[in-house]
């Protein structure tokens, strides 16, 4: 008999759209067209039944299938900058005190709207990254700076129990104070928050002084039992739970269904954390909405909830240059110049007015 571990669900997840859009029902004509397309599809199992169930009209079905609106390639590969960065080992370290570490490319699932859909699936891309992993020790130890490590990806939780506990040791002995991991896990492919994992959680709990969950979550069609029954397991141990959403027009471009999915992850356990604004990525142009239409939206969303279920409406800054608040109550429009996280003024490409 099969063994019911997510391992065995992430294997079986849907690799490719002819599978993906069979089991959907797709036409055949239009199965031929959106096989053309350049980027990959990978939706686990479970995942796909309540993408079906909800049709194609719904949030879930917008974000995980393809569509030709893909075709458009306007926007930029590299919206934030990241190529220009990541030059020391692993690490994206943008601001002082805290880096981003990226362990792995793959996902457990592929969003449509990723930012970096241009980026993670190129062939040169998959590669083992162990060989690495000294140069990226050897950086936190001239870097005593750093005192959190932000695991990302790729979706980190990819990654066995195992190897998320020897980075973690290894960069517990290399002084970090606090360590974070950014999810869809929970969401996607919840089977990964089994107990072997709180266990592994509640082991961190003990050597780092702050842990945290990032739970990467759009629409209130996410939510569901499951998500509920692993965060309040989770929220038993002495962590945080926090959610990142983003911003996507014609899937959560209205403030009654962001206050609606706060408001649930909140009675989660899960705090609302960041709201990004979309990155103009090639490939996801249809998702993208401007600043002025985002901070209308945003308006909104703060007339109508409390501080405590209000995430930060975010924007990162083109080239690298960090993230910045995305909300500004002076005007609607956006005068096309930020503040980078050095100071420095910003000048934004065309894609955000
Ligand atoms: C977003 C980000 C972080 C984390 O920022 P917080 O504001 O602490 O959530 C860290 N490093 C990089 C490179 C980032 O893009
Ligand atoms: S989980 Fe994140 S990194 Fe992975 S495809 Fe979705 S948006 Fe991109």
């Amino acid at each position: 008999m099969k063994q019911d571990n997510w391992q065995t669900h992430f294997k079986e997840a849907f690799k490719d759209s002819t599978s993906l859009l069979s089991f959907l029902e797709i036409s055949y004509d239009q199965q031929a067209a959106l096989k053309t397309l350049p980027y990959p599809v990978f939706v686990p199992r479970e995942l796909a039944k309540k993408i079906k169930q909800k049709g194609p009209d719904s949030a879930l079905w917008k974000q995980f299938v393809p569509s030709m609106k893909e075709e458009d390639q306007s926007g930029l590969k590299d919206p934030i900058g990241d190529q220009v960065h990541q030059k020391k080992g692993q690490l994206i370290h943008r601001y002082q005190n805290r880096a981003l570490f990226l362990p792995t490319t793959k996902c457990p699932v592929i969003c449509r709207y990723c930012f970096r859909k241009n980026e993670l699936y190129d062939s040169q891309f998959h590669k083992d990254f162990s060989p690495q992993f000294n140069e990226t020790l050897h950086y936190l130890k001239n870097h005593p700076e750093i005192e959190e490590i932000i695991f990302s990806g790729g979706d980190p939780l990819v990654l066995s129990d195992q190897k998320i506990w020897q980075y973690a040791q290894a960069f517990r002995e290399a002084g970090i104070k606090m360590i974070r991991f950014h999810t869809r896990m929970p969401v996607v492919l919840w089977q990964r928050i089994d107990a072997e994992f709180i266990a592994l959680m509640k082991k961190l709990t003990e050597i780092f002084e702050v842990v945290t969950i990032a739970i990467h979550v759009n629409h209130s069609e996410e939510l569901s039992d499951k998500l509920c029954r692993v965060s309040q397991e989770l929220a038993k141990l002495p962590l945080q739970l926090i959610s990142q959403t983003v911003l996507l027009k014609s899937i959560n471009d209205e403030a009654q269904e962001l206050k609606k999915l706060f408001t649930e992850l909140v009675k989660m356990r899960i705090r609302p954390y960041y709201l990004h604004h979309p990155d103009p990525v090639a490939g996801g142009q249809h998702f993208c909405l401007n600043l002025a239409e985002g901070r209308k939206i945003y308006h909104q969303l703060r007339r109508i909830s409390p501080g405590w279920a209000l995430p930060h409406y975010i924007i990162d800054i083109s080239e690298g240059r960090g993230k910045t608040l995305a909300y500004n109550s002076e005007s609607w429009d956006f005068s096309g110049e930020f503040i980078d996280k050095d100071g420095e003024i910003a000048k934004m490409t065309s894609e955000f007015r």
